[in-house]
């Protein structure tokens, strides 16, 4: 009776195995290839660049200047020929790709074969897993311990982040429309590893269209997305102050309220009365996190709602030091009496707006 039901038992699955079998042959076998000009081999506008393909470069560390070529060679193993990449100058990572393709659901096997491999760190991500979101690409590791369910976590864990991404776009009026690698990591030291970084950055080809976010886990949601759509206004300031300040400033208005009580301590402390925001801009990176952030993100909120979101656009752009840039286009404003003069003048009105407005609206404690 039991070999019997063993029997039984090893029959079903065969019948499965072969279910599936003949499904993916199927599926297959109808599946044309999504690449475009896959083999390389058409260069119709003879430009000795294959045709749908582009190439990529991006700098080993930034201002390396890295640059390549692609060529063609004759050297073929099937087909008429191939392709190489190759550095001329600086050290780089250089490759060519094609854009990604938007899919539906229960299309696993074409989502699979048209993720883009970690475009930063090919070696350590490039067996990971994707799963694909409205906005987002996510990579994450086969052996992953975020979930038990990586499923059930990933539909939850990307639908907040492709919700905060439309708030964020609605409210700074851009179109973004590529889609943004996102790599999950199991923890901060797995992310240390693969990357050699600390968690918590993006890294950016716009040219290429390739952006990516390495966020720490449990990291607030509209963070490191806020960072990314800033490079959708042009070229922009490097200032770290408005850079973070914006990124805090978005998770607030996307309702995230990571900051806000140290924003309160922040502008109740000795060292916020005697700041300079002079000093403040110049030194961001040595003033510690939990006084700068949340006073970055009030001060780029004063700038954003007294001044205006394009002036605040058109400020970003200026590519002058922090302080010519911000009185060419800050100073000689009239909006409700203020006229500033000079950035003592933008500081005081900043310090005094922060004072009066940290129970109101954005900035107002949860708790
Ligand atoms: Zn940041």
């Amino acid at each position: 009776m039991k070999a019997k039901m063993v029997k039984k038992i090893w029959k079903i699955v065969s019948i499965l195995i072969l279910l599936v079998g003949g499904l993916t042959n199927s599926l297959f076998s109808e599946e044309a290839n999504l690449f475009t000009n896959p083999g390389f081999e058409v260069d119709e506008n003879k430009n000795g660049i294959p045709d749908g393909w582009n190439l990529m470069k991006v700098d080993n560390k930034p201002g390396d200047n890295f640059d390549a070529e692609i060529h063609m060679s004759d050297v073929a193993h099937s087909g008429k020929r191939s392709l190489y990449v190759k550095g001329k100058s600086a050290r780089g990572y250089g490759s060519v790709h094609q854009s990604p393709i938007y899919l539906v659901p229960n299309s696993t096997n074409k989502e699979e074969k048209i993720g883009k491999p970690s475009f930063f760190y090919p070696h350590g991500t490039a067996n990971w897993k994707i799963y694909t979101s409205k906005h987002y690409i996510f990579h994450y590791p086969p052996n992953s311990t975020r979930a038990k369910d990586m499923g059930q976590y990933l539909a939850s864990y990307a639908g907040l982040r492709d919700e905060t991404f439309e708030k964020s776009v609605s409210f700074l009026n851009i179109n973004f429309k590529d889609r943004i690698d996102f790599f999950l990591y199991n923890s901060d030291e797995h992310g240390k590893q693969v990357t050699g970084r600390n968690l918590g950055f993006v890294k950016y080809n716009i040219p290429n269209h390739i952006y990516e976010i390495h966020e720490k886990p449990n990291q607030s949601p509209g963070h490191e997305t806020a960072h990314i759509l800033y490079t959708s206004f042009g070229t922009v300031t490097h200032s770290s102050l408005i850079g973070e300040g914006f990124a805090v400033y978005m998770n607030w208005k996307c309702g995230d309220n990571t900051f806000k009580g140290r924003l309160r301590r922040s502008v109740g402390s000795e060292e916020f009365k005697t700041l300079s925001l002079r000093d403040f801009e110049k030194n961001f990176r040595s003033f510690h996190c939990d006084f700068s952030y949340p006073l970055a993100g009030s001060f780029v909120g004063f700038l954003i709602e007294e001044g205006g979101l394009d002036r605040f656009k058109t400020f970003i752009k200026q590519t002058h030091p922090f302080e010519i840039s911000i009185r060419q286009v800050y100073c000689r404003i009239e909006k409700r009496g203020i006229h500033y003069t000079t950035i003592e003048d933008i500081e005081k009105n900043w310090k005094n707006y922060i004072i009066s407005h940290i129970n109101e609206g954005v900035y107002k404690f949860s708790r």
